[in-house]
């Protein structure tokens, strides 16, 4: 309705792509950039793939490392608020381990990602709308993959306050349960599930709809060298998951007639959320560095074939 305003022109599958900046320590190292924007503005990134060469990949949108949180929320939140009109929505952040997936979600405290400024607006959204609905907001915090990362949250919330502090005990309990929380999420998916259950106060009819924000576990190959083991299972289950999760978003962008959703855990776990007149939105992050060119051209052919 009035903040439904992505048109259904071209289904409901988005694909940003969010460049980082260079780091300190690559600038400091001369590194080089092989992503050009000069054409950003109309979805186009450029890669500087060798020699003179270049490859141009499609986007809905491209963020340059200078675009902020609020410049990217912008383009999120349409289809944030649709949760309140009874849409399923899914949001991922897909790419290599360093490239932005946790910064765009989460953010820190000072500068926060979509995770965050996505509550905040619903419980401003629904505030507008009290004369004609009632909304109840629950929110769950998990996690799904070879590494469990402690610190999984369900409970009823009210304010943005609420959420805070139930989002806050979960990553105490991250703190505590693990030295090292990164390394954990780069190997697991981080989920949080927002549920809304709606009524409208006009005809008295209830309705409940999902929002599922999603860290994906690292995309990266595993180097030959690590290549052994349970390291080596372990790297072989993450890719099978994303690579059903890019399946399932394939199957639906093309309208085929069966949708793997039982090739891995995820998919199953977001099934209802996924397809039907869900929405989804794909963020691929990426490195702007030359020595990431492999990973990147292998992020960016992934969200080039679900787009
Ligand atoms: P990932 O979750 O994909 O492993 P992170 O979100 O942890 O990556 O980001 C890696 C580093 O890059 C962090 O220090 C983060 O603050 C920084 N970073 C990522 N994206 C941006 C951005 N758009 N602007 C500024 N710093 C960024
Ligand atoms: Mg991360």
């Amino acid at each position: 309705q009035l903040y439904n305003q992505i048109q259904e022109t071209k289904g409901n599958i988005r694909v940003f792509c969010r460049c980082r900046p260079l780091s300190r320590e690559e600038s400091s190292n001369g590194c080089a950039t092989v992503v050009d924007f000069d054409a950003a503005k109309d979805g186009d990134l450029g890669v500087l793939t060798g020699g003179s060469n270049k490859r141009t990949f499609k986007f809905d949108r491209v963020y340059t490392p200078k675009d902020g949180q609020v410049d990217v929320f912008a383009d999120a939140s349409p289809l944030v608020v649709s949760v309140l009109d009874g849409y399923n929505v899914c949001i991922f952040a897909y790419g290599q381990t360093g490239t932005g997936k946790t910064f765009t979600m989460e953010g820190p405290e000072h500068n926060r990602g979509v995770n965050y400024r996505t509550l905040e607006q619903l419980f401003s959204v629904a505030r507008e709308r009290s004369d004609a609905f009632t909304y109840n907001l629950s929110i769950k915090q998990t996690s799904e993959g070879s590494h469990h990362v402690p610190g999984i949250v369900e409970a009823k919330v009210d304010n943005i306050n609420d959420v805070w502090s139930v989002l806050q005990a979960g990553s105490n309990a991250r703190a505590v349960g693990s030295n090292n929380v990164n390394e954990h999420s780069s190997r697991s998916h981080c989920i949080l599930c927002i549920m809304v259950k709606t009524k409208n106060l006009m005809n008295g009819e209830c309705t409940k709809s999902k929002l599922w924000l999603v860290d994906l576990a690292g995309s990266e190959r595993l180097a030959k060298t690590d290549a052994q083991g349970e390291r080596l299972k372990e790297a072989q289950n993450i890719n099978k998951s994303l690579s059903a999760l890019g399946d399932v978003i394939y199957a639906l962008a093309t309208k085929s007639s069966h949708i793997p959703y039982r090739n891995s855990k995820l998919t199953h776990l977001l099934q209802d959320s996924l397809g039907g007149d869900s929405k989804t939105l794909m963020f691929v992050q990426i490195s702007p560095s030359e020595h990431d060119l492999s990973e990147t051209l292998s992020s960016l052919n992934f969200a080039t074939r679900v787009r």
